[in-house]
């Protein structure tokens, strides 16, 4: 004769003998749980599909399969975060600090910091050289806590009306320097560029930071 487990569905072969003294309440022997045999007594072997214990090892083996799936899942769902968003990072004050030791350690060069929020232009001059050329002259300071990559300048030109007669992008490709084109953090930098300017008469400038980049 044999019973069945309710839990884990282990079928045993059992005796009258064994029946009668524990009047059938056995114990499983894998999952130690106690059942009337009584209730599921049969005479035939249950063809189970697999043993329980086997069933209960596969979960197990599956779930460590399953922790170590997620925890890859996460790291790659983490790069690729770190990836797209990875401009966001390098500019984030917070993470800058983290971002600069973590490419130190992987001996990397980092990019400039770059917000232009925090630079501010506190003198801006143009001059007529000669001719058609004038000279612009800028003084610019970054107020950040971390060196940053020279940001991008809006050059607009108005005639004596106070009609905008042209905007003119200025990248750290067009400023004939020596310097470094990076700013130090908490330091200012003096820009200087000639420009061919064929408004006649230039009635006036703006410049102000390009803030998208
Ligand atoms: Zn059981």
């Amino acid at each position: 004769m044999y019973t069945q487990c309710p839990i884990c569905k282990h079928q045993r072969q059992i005796s009258i003998k064994e029946l009668r003294s524990s009047r059938g309440m056995i114990k499983c022997a894998l999952c130690s749980e106690e059942f009337d045999a009584l209730e599921l007594l049969s005479d035939k072997q249950v063809r189970q599909p697999k043993s329980a214990q086997l069933e209960e090892n596969r979960f197990n083996v599956n779930s460590v399969y399953w922790k170590i799936g997620s925890f890859l899942g996460i790291i790659c769902l983490l790069f690729q975060w770190a990836y797209f968003n990875y401009q966001a990072i390098i500019n984030n004050a917070q993470f800058r600090s983290t971002s600069v030791y973590i490419t130190q350690l992987l001996n990397v060069q980092l990019p400039h910091y770059h917000n232009p929020a925090e630079i501010e232009i506190i003198h801006s001059d143009l001059q007529n050289d000669h001719d058609d050329i004038y000279r612009l002259k800028t003084i610019l300071i970054n107020h950040a806590e971390f060196t940053q990559k020279l940001p991008d300048l809006k050059l607009t030109l108005i005639d004596i009306t106070g009609q905008v007669v042209t905007e003119t992008i200025l990248t750290d490709r067009h400023f004939q320097t020596d310097e470094l084109l990076v700013m130090p953090s908490n330091e200012a930098i003096k820009l200087t560029i000639s420009l061919l300017i064929l408004v006649q008469p230039l009635g006036g400038y703006e410049m102000e930071l390009v803030h998208e980049s």
